[in-house]
């Protein structure tokens, strides 16, 4: 029998452990969360999440990290991230599916490592998992249909939304959006309906370019922005708020792909038509690959179950794993992020914010004949050397510098020392 374990209990995760063990394979499913669902499916603790069915037709392993790869061979830690004592164990299956998702991206602005400036996912997670919103007058701001969701949960939670600002005008965001996927658009509908219920305005072509507070976010500066994201002049506006929510899209995480050797598209893990890596055995699904939602990470995570497991996907599956796929596409040319957004900074806007490392001295670094690589300007500036490993910063480091963003981190997780320097592991 051929064993496959799957690395994300996410929406790709679960569709590729089912699909795998309805092709006959012995599952092994890991998440490093108490519970299965990934981002999507976040509920507070101890609610019933639903997928117990295929959780009991495989060994389903929570809070267990995996923290290395080399090939097919995880390095896994089993207990709570927070507790001690975790336990280590290697896996080496026939097949290895990884789906571990995305994480917010974040476009730097002056102010924004103040007190009450959250990650719209951050907010969201807070607002689903803990029933908890970041502040009592929000400004939700960004790009991308995630935004909808997020004041959703915001309101449901007692906030009070003051605006959700999309940054890309109407004529962008029509190129992408089309009333075809007749599910998006009741979705839309849905979001839409709580806005005006509530009466939060929703802009487009407006964007958050300043947090304002000593102490903690005390007002938000938004400004008109051209299609490439540059700033009309005189189109200022200030709200008073204690919170500022802010999501430019979603980048990839790649780290356990990247040491397991496959080969990375744009940032994104490159796939075949059955989700096959460059590495033989290794699968990835989900926003891994791509981001397109969670209806597409399953879609993509059925097909990448089914081949690890050694069946062939059939025409349906894969029919539907494309159709999303194009509205994938067609969502990344509706909210691009524009060129122009550097234009927001000022000399001491913090871009790193885990080594306070600044634009002025970004550029300066980029401009200096004797750093010459991403390698020298890492060393020289500190930015993307701090507790986040650029995880938070690097696309925008890049954009800012010109240098190539930089996904290998060898350890994907962070470990204790003593975790680390422990012998022991416990082969499964
Ligand atoms: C913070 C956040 C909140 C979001 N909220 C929503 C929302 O409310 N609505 C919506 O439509 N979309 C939301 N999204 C978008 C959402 O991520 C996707 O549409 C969908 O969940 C993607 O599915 P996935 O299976 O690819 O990844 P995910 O759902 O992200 O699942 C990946 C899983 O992999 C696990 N993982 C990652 N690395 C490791 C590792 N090294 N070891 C063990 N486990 C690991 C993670 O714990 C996670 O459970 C959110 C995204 C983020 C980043």
């Amino acid at each position: 029998m051929t064993r496959v374990v799957v690395v994300g209990a996410g929406p790709a995760g679960l569709a590729a452990a089912a699909h795998a063990v309805r092709a006959g394979a012995d599952v092994t499913l890991l998440d490093q969360s108490a519970a299965p669902g990934g981002q999507f499916h976040r509920l507070p603790p101890g609610a019933p999440h639903g997928f117990e069915a295929i959780l009991s037709r495989c060994s389903w392993w929570p809070e267990s990290t995996v923290w290395a790869v080399a090939g097919k061979r995880l390095h896994v830690l089993r207990g709570p991230a927070d507790g001690a004592g975790r336990e280590r164990h290697v896996l080496e299956p026939d097949a290895l599916v990884l789906a571990t998702g995305a994480h917010d991206r974040t476009l730097p602005f002056p102010g924004w490592q103040l007190p009450g400036v959250y990650t719209a996912g951050a907010a969201q997670a807070l607002a689903k998992g803990e029933r908890v919103a970041v502040g009592r007058r929000v400004v939700v701001a960004g790009a991308g249909p995630f935004l909808l969701p997020v004041a959703e949960s915001l309101l449901a939670v007692g906030a009070r939304v003051l605006a959700v600002l999309e940054a890309n005008p109407a004529s962008t965001v029509r190129k992408g959006w089309s009333w075809r996927d007749a599910r998006k658009a009741g979705e839309l509908a849905r979001y839409a309906a709580a806005l005006a219920r509530h009466r939060v305005p929703y802009h487009l072509g407006r964007a958050v370019v300043e947090a304002r507070g000593d102490d903690r976010v005390r007002a938000v500066v938004t400004a008109r922005l051209r299609a490439d994201w540059s700033v009309v002049p005189g189109t200022e506006r200030t709200y008073e708020a204690d919170a500022v929510c802010v999501g430019h899209g979603f980048a990839p995480r790649p780290e356990l792909a990247v040491a397991a050797g496959c080969a990375l598209d744009g940032g994104f893990v490159r796939v075949g038509d059955d989700q096959r890596t460059s590495v033989p055995g290794v699968f990835a699904a989900g926003e891994l690959t791509g981001i397109g939602g969670a209806v597409a990470a399953a879609a993509e995570g059925a097909v990448a179950g089914c081949a690890a497991a050694g069946g062939v996907p059939g025409r349906a599956l894969l029919r539907e794993r494309d159709r999303l796929r194009g509205f994938a596409a067609r969502l990344a040319a509706a909210h691009p992020v524009g060129a122009a957004w550097p234009g927001w900074l000022r000399e001491d806007t913090i871009v790193c914010r885990c080594e306070e490392t600044t634009a002025g001295e970004l550029t300066r670094a980029a401009r200096d004949p004797a750093a010459p690589g991403p390698h020298a300007l890492k060393l020289g500036t500190r930015a993307g050397l701090g507790p986040c490993q650029g995880r938070l910063c690097g696309a925008a480091v890049s954009a800012l510098c010109g240098t190539a963003e930089r996904h290998h981190r060898p350890i994907a997780q962070p470990i204790r020392l003593g975790e680390l320097a422990e012998v022991k592991e416990n082969d499964a």
